[in-house]
């Protein structure tokens, strides 16, 4: 039976896009508009709520299309200029640093900007930017 299910999943994605990093953002993004429009199904007259429904709606049925799509290199291409764009970096960053927030402390260098990552609890700590060689003082 599951090998079934699966070899059916795979015969609907023959020839097809499937869930690239773009259409994953798209379909993670879904919750966050829907959310907006049960939050605000009572002001403004539901126009709000109206617009944040739209919006999610929009943006899942844009992943399933790009999902289903047969035009490989055209999303292929979407999908590579989507990985060089700095809300892909930034979004994927701040992830990233989420994820591993519960062994290590991040700071910005002050010289540069860069995300720095140390290992928490160490006291107070200096750390060494590597990229601008700029020295600051933290508590981990
Ligand atoms: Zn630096």
């Amino acid at each position: 039976m599951r090998n079934r299910l699966s070899y059916l999943l795979s015969r609907i994605f023959v020839g097809r896009c499937g869930f690239d990093d773009l259409s994953l953002f798209l379909m993670r993004a879904v919750p966050l508009p829907f959310l907006l429009s049960v939050i605000l199904r009572k002001a403004a007259g539901g126009y709000f709520s109206m617009f944040f429904f739209s919006v999610s709606m929009v943006l899942f049925l844009w992943s399933l299309w790009r999902a289903f799509s047969t035009s490989l290199y055209s999303r292929k291409c979407e999908n590579e200029h989507f990985l060089s764009s700095p809300i892909h970096q930034s979004v994927n960053g701040a992830m990233t640093r989420l994820s591993q927030s519960g062994h290590y402390r991040f700071f910005r260098c002050p010289g540069c900007r860069q995300w720095l990552r140390v290992p928490r609890g160490k006291g107070r700590i200096q750390i060494h930017c590597p990229h601008c060689g700029n020295s600051f003082i933290k508590k981990t």
